[in-house]
């Protein structure tokens, strides 16, 4: 006989709706008619202190489906502005997507659980607050390889089919996503309140914002300005990270830059081939404002729209001094991001050189060796990953993927310099050649979430009801690393000619 369906219980705490009344509207998700469970990740669940077994059941379907609120949870749709494509929308908001609640995890960290595709809420605007199969098992597969690869980003914790159509262009099948975050505090919550010159909330979301992520900050006597900074330093690794694994967010709007510093909202996603600073995949970029090598001051320019915003809790309006006084200390932070950028994306450059030290000639060194990736349209990730086996004494893996070797030697000849320097004594040798390519295979990942392979499992998924392409990309890009024969076709770069076709949407 079977056991009687266990009731999945969370054990709630939630702070947003119990501290920030007046941020939000208490909402409920629309009923759908026949959930059914595509995706659950049973080790994330753990992590959360779920019952991921009871998770599994039909009851675990309902609940992912936004057909069952657990027990404790209080669904809100969070209120939020932001600059979208550099123009600004004073009321954005959760138009479909829902926070049931936070909880703690089994390390002490407080984490949101939030509905993507859970209907309409009074910030849908003219939207349906639906979301489709295939983008929400494409959220799924990117910020689950977003993970594996160390970079900092949301969660995806289970997708469940609704059973009901939704209407794009074409019929899709609807999904629900639970995602989870640190939290979905964005540089747009912060405008909605400024925006409406609200200050006295301004003033809790700081410290609230504070409390959450900064704690060490509360009180400091400059807090704004010690919270801009704390967010300017998370942008600047986060995005030096996305540099240099070839990540193109696609929809670096301020509502899609998250507080917490983690990779938030994946829309029109994509990830570099050949390198192309210019790179864009987005359908809706049409003058390249979310171009590949735009990454890093569109994220100083979110940041400035952040100081904006909290510039009236520093200075009233009137008081012309001391706005002046403000603002500039305001734009000290600001000034000093393309520093912390560019430290930290010059620190990652050195690692995927296989470098252990800092010399003067390194920026140039890896200036040289993007330069040459770009005139000889080399595919991102397999150039970085084969640098491993160059130092191991074979490039002709890396030879293979340019096609004029001559000015690649004169690279090698140069970074094989540069290595031996830095290896003293040991240079030559056996084991610091196994050494550092060692170090090059835990840093340079093999696997990526390439385009042509996200799509075809999607395509498996949405029109053929068939996951298995999905599940067996998500376990490979679970192993960014591994050297394994049977990961081969996700290593494949894309034909350049579907790249040069490939287009992502937003709405997605
Ligand atoms: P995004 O492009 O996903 O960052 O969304 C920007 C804004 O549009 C947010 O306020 C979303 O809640 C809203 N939005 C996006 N898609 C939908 C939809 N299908 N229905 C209602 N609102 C939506
Ligand atoms: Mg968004």
């Amino acid at each position: 006989m079977n056991a009687p369906p266990r009731l999945p219980t969370f054990a709630f705490d939630n702070s947003y709706a119990r501290d920030l009344s007046g941020f939000y509207v208490a909402w409920k998700p629309a009923a759908v008619p026949a959930p059914r469970l595509l995706h659950l990740d049973r080790t994330l669940a753990a992590e959360l202190g779920l019952d991921a077994e009871a998770l599994g059941s039909e009851l675990g379907a309902a609940i992912f489906a936004g057909n069952l609120v657990p027990d404790g949870a209080e669904p809100i749709a969070q209120a939020y502005a932001g600059h979208q494509f550099g123009h600004y929308s004073p009321q954005l908001g959760d138009g479909r997507a829902l926070l049931l609640g936070e909880v703690v995890d089994r390390q002490g960290r407080r984490r949101d659980i939030a509905w993507k595709g859970s209907g309409r809420t009074p910030f849908s605007r003219g939207g349906d607050g639906k979301a489709a199969v295939g983008p929400m098992l494409r959220e799924v597969l990117i910020s689950e390889g977003m993970h594996a690869l160390g970079i900092p980003t949301t969660r995806a914790l289970a997708v469940a089919a609704t059973g009901e159509a939704v209407y794009r262009e074409v019929e899709l099948p609807g999904a629900v996503l639970t995602r989870v975050a640190a939290s979905h505090l964005r540089v747009g919550t912060f405008q909605y309140f400024a925006g409406r010159g609200e200050v006295g909330r301004l003033k809790q979301l700081l410290d609230y914002t504070i409390a959450r992520h900064d704690p060490q900050l509360a009180g400091a006597p400059d807090a704004p300005f010690a919270l801009l900074r704390a967010v300017a330093e998370r942008q600047a690794a986060l995005v030096a990270q996305w540099m240099n694994v070839g990540f193109i967010h696609g929809v670096m709007n301020t509502d899609n830059m998250a507080i917490s510093g983690e990779t938030i909202d994946y829309g029109p996603c994509a990830f570099l081939e050949a390198y192309d600073p210019k790179a864009v995949f987005s359908s809706i970029d049409h003058g390249g404002r979310y171009a590949y090598a735009n990454q890093p001051p569109i994220a100083r320019w979110n940041l400035a729209r952040l100081a904006e915003a909290l510039l009236p809790l520093v200075a009233k309006p009137d008081d012309e001094a001391a706005l002046q006084r403000a603002i500039e200390q305001a734009m000290a932070v600001i000034d000093a991001y393309p520093g912390l950028y560019d430290t930290a994306w010059r620190s990652g450059q050195r690692a995927k050189l296989g470098l252990r030290t800092a010399e003067a000639g390194d920026a140039a060194l890896a200036d040289d060796w993007l330069a040459l990736l770009q005139a000889q349209q080399v595919d991102h990730t397999l150039a970085w990953r084969r640098l491993a086996d160059a130092a191991a004494g074979s490039a002709e893996g890396l030879r293979a993927l340019v096609a004029e070797p001559a000015a690649l030697d004169g690279w090698l000849a140069r970074w094989r310099s540069r290595c031996a320097a830095e290896d003293g004594d040991a240079a030559g040798t056996d084991a610091a050649a196994r050494d550092r390519a060692e170090h090059l295979r835990r840093t340079n990942p093999l696997v990526i979430p390439r385009n042509h392979r996200v799509e075809e499992a999607l395509a498996a998924a949405s029109e053929h009801d068939d996951l298995g392409p999905f599940e067996q990309l998500l376990a490979a890009l679970r192993r960014p690393y591994d050297d394994d024969p049977a990961l081969a076709r996700y290593a494949e770069p894309a034909p350049a000619a579907v790249t040069a076709c490939y287009r992502t949407f937003c709405g997605t």
